[in-house]
């Protein structure tokens, strides 16, 4: 036997001075469920719909067949689990990935915390499982692109912010389709703000109006570092090879090859791919001693991403130390790469040491290094022929 019951919206409870009007109120749409046993298993359900009669039409239908679902309709998933099985998977392939990101998905779609909501200054915008709630809807398949332009509509965001979580909405409902759960991707619908898809920002290297020689910010890393000698390996590591901080911290001898490079990948075509030693990073990490397990800046055993959010929680202490705003480790790697450049070496060549799928993704990237590169080669050839000039 079946009960049917009514879940009530934060919105028509509100609607009724904060007080639930019931279950079995009728003047509502709210979403209608129902509770009890078929064939012995427990169920407490959504029918999703809010019309009395269909649910009553659904319940005898469940009865008289003694099973929730009907075999042969398909399965509706609902938007809880789906997220839940995404939230999941994401967890499980961390790869280094900042717990930051990971949390930024989170919230887009579960919402955020609601003590800390009560709490903070900040303008809060709903998750999508909040919206869900609130207007009762249950099943993806219900999520039809009008609702989630709203849903979209609703948030207090900036541009940049509201690409991110189009993206991340965009990712979910991908997951949703792989899953078989879906037929079509509903955030594809949503509008990415005017101008933001194809923009890229512009990567910000440390001194990037002293380079190529060495700028103060650069200089008062160093200050802050030169002390400490697995911090000023690291600090070299990032920006004297490029790595990523995730690589950083896994950064194994076994890396260093005979020819006195660091292997940075094995290219497509199985050859690697390195960038020399800086003399450097050569003596930083001469000066220290890899770990048990092998490692310089990892236990080995602990979670990388973990590793990785201590070793970024101590470098932006030496930013914030060194007195530098918007210090980030990631503006290592743009250092190393915009420094290479500026030195003259070719853009194709500084794509292969970043790894880059294609040297059209590193000219998006450093587009304005490039041209200011282009700049240094033409003052160069008028001061050559202006002392040929004078000669
Ligand atoms: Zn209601």
């Amino acid at each position: 036997m079946l009960t049917i019951f009514r879940r009530h919206t934060k919105d028509c409870i509100a609607h009724h001075h904060g007080r639930d009007p019931g279950r079995t109120y009728r003047r509502c749409q709210c979403p209608l469920h129902a509770e009890g046993h078929l064939g012995g298993v427990m169920h407490r359900k959504t029918l999703d719909t809010s019309s009395w009669t269909r649910a009553q039409e659904l319940v005898r239908e469940k009865e008289a067949r003694g099973t929730w679902h009907d075999p042969d309709e398909k399965l509706q998933v609902t938007v809880a689990d789906a997220v839940t099985a995404f939230l999941q998977t994401l967890t499980a392939q961390s790869n280094g990935k900042a717990k930051s990101t990971t949390r930024k998905i989170r919230t887009a779609l579960t919402g955020v915390n609601p003590q800390w909501a009560l709490k903070t200054q900040r303008k809060v915008s709903a998750g999508l499982l909040d919206f869900c709630r609130d207007r009762g809807i249950v099943t993806l398949a219900q999520l039809s692109v009008p609702l989630l332009a709203e849903h979209a509509a609703s948030w207090t965001c900036g541009p940049r912010h509201r690409s991110k979580r189009i993206q991340v909405l965009r990712r979910f409902f991908q997951f949703c389709m792989v899953a078989e759960w879906l037929e079509k991707n509903p955030a594809l619908g949503l509008e990415h703000p005017r101008g933001r898809a194809t923009t890229v920002p512009p990567k910000q290297p440390f001194d990037a109006q002293y380079l190529p020689e060495e700028g103060p910010e650069w200089k008062a890393t160093l200050q802050q570092v030169q002390d400490h000698p697995k911090l000023l390996a690291f600090t070299l590591l990032m920006r004297r090879a490029g790595l990523r901080i995730s690589d950083a911290v896994t950064f194994h001898p076994n890396r260093l090859m005979a020819d006195g490079s660091i292997l940075l990948y094995m290219s497509k075509t199985h050859e690697p791919v390195s960038v020399p030693v800086h003399p450097q990073l050569r003596s930083a990490l001469d000066a220290i001693e890899p770990n048990a397990a092998g490692y310089y800046f990892w236990s080995g055993e602990s979670a990388i991403a973990t590793a990785t959010d201590n070793w970024r929680r101590r470098l932006s202490q030496v930013f914030k130390n060194a007195g530098i705003e918007g210090g980030h480790p990631h503006r290592f790697r743009d250092t190393f790469a915009v420094d290479l450049l500026l030195r003259g070496v070719p853009l194709d060549q500084v794509s292969i040491l970043l790894g880059h799928s294609s040297v059209k993704v590193t000219e998006r990237h450093y587009l304005a290094f490039v041209a200011a590169r282009r700049e240094q080669i033409a003052n160069s050839v008028r001061r050559a022929w202006a002392s040929g000039t004078a000669a």
